[in-house]
């Protein structure tokens, strides 16, 4: 875990603040660490979960993590046997994803508006990361729409870019530099995904019961 985060979103001085706002505000506070194991598979034990590790509740990177975590343990030990560069690869990829999560909730917080004493600390405090850093440059010399999720990536440039125009980062919306026909397919895939949303969409009960009925799982 970076030190600047768990200075952010950290106990000690911030859990105090938090203390006061929630006697003000009468909210309930809820206090943690947020953390993840360096070596989530260790031996022949696999944390997944809140065993590996939490971040907090923004973005839903909970269950995110807990599903790549699966996956990717599922693709490492698909015939029944793993060995040592198996795990080793497996923590580092999960050391990513976990990062990346972690840098992408602290963008959340890198430009307070606010004037309360949670986020004037938070504005005095706030350190960003290599990985921010090195998005907001890009952005202000291009738009990063079309990057995709690298490999042990969480979020994608899309995901980056949506939020960070939204909290006011410099960004460059020039485009013309994005060649004629990237730009028609682009057109032409969101009009498709407009166009067939709602029959994709399922309610949640029905996706269950499809589950259910794939796996034969009891109910
Ligand atoms: C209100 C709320 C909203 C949330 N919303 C989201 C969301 O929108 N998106 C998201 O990604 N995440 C969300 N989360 C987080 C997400 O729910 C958790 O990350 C996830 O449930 C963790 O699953 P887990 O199996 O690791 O742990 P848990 O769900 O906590 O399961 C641990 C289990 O172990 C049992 N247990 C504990 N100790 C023992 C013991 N000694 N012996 C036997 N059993 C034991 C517990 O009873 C529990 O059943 C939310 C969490 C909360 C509380």
């Amino acid at each position: 875990m970076k030190k600047e985060y768990i200075g952010m979103l950290g106990g000690g001085q911030l859990g105090m603040m938090f203390t006061e706002a929630a006697h003000e505000e009468d909210l309930k506070v809820l206090n943690w660490t947020p953390y993840y194991c360096k070596n989530i598979w260790e031996d022949n034990v696999v944390s997944i979960g809140l065993s590996a590790g939490f971040i907090e509740p923004l973005e839903s990177t909970g269950l995110a993590l807990m599903i790549d975590g699966l996956y990717k343990l599922q693709t490492k030990i698909a015939d029944g046997t793993w060995n040592n560069l198996d795990k080793d690869l497996y923590n580092l990829e999960m050391q990513s994803a976990f990062e990346d999560c972690i840098d992408f909730v602290s963008m959340h917080y890198s430009k307070p508006y606010k004037d309360s004493p949670f986020w004037n600390y938070v504005r005095e405090n706030y350190i960003p990361s290599e990985r921010i850093k090195s998005v907001e440059n890009t952005l202000s010399s291009k738009l990063l729409y079309t990057k995709n999720r690298k490999e042990h990536h969480v979020f994608s440039g899309a995901n980056w870019t949506t939020w960070m125009i939204q909290m006011g980062y410099d960004v460059n919306s020039d485009s013309s530099y994005i060649k004629e026909i990237s730009r028609k397919n682009l057109l032409r895939y969101h009009e498709r995904i407009e166009k067939y949303r709602s029959s994709w969409s399922v309610d949640h009960e029905s996706d269950i019961s499809r589950v259910e009925l794939f796996y034969e799982l009891e109910k």
